[in-house]
């Protein structure tokens, strides 16, 4: 998790972005609200200091998915990007998926397992939460 940089793209091109690594907190979330917003059973985050993103193509759409949460997306593919919580003002969360090489970095934990669809079969060791990581 020490890469210097790292470099992620939407599905259609039309954003691009890079992030001055490290990535804390890289996980799988199998929240609802997650797996709705991505189309896919369970999504790949990273944490990092909001001004260590930047967009080096294009501009987010930004969509309230609750009341704190807003989520950054292309308009254009509809790619879903970035993940801010009001409770964490100053970072940002990343949908690895979405990097130029996404094989780089590996998700350590997961969380929102009160959410996981019964049919998703978690097969590593990695440590589980009900819900958000305990501090
Ligand atoms: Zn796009
Ligand atoms: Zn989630």
């Amino acid at each position: 998790m020490t890469e210097s940089s790292y470099h992620g793209h939407c599905l259609c091109g039309a954003l691009a972005y890079e992030v001055a690594g490290p990535l804390e907190n890289v996980c799988f979330c199998h929240c609802e609200s997650c797996r709705r917003a991505s189309g896919a059973p369970f999504v790949a985050w990273g944490t990092c200091p909001a001004e260590r993103f930047e967009m080096t193509l294009g501009e987010l759409a930004r969509f309230h998915s609750s009341p704190p949460v807003t989520r950054g997306f292309c308009r254009r593919c509809g790619t879903s990007v970035t993940y801010v919580h009001e409770a964490r003002p100053g970072e940002l969360d990343i949908a690895i998926a979405t990097f130029d090489d996404p094989g780089d970095i590996k998700p350590e934990f997961h969380i929102w397992l009160d959410d996981k669809l019964a049919w998703v079969e978690i097969s590593d060791d990695l440590p589980q939460y009900a819900q958000w990581r305990s501090p």
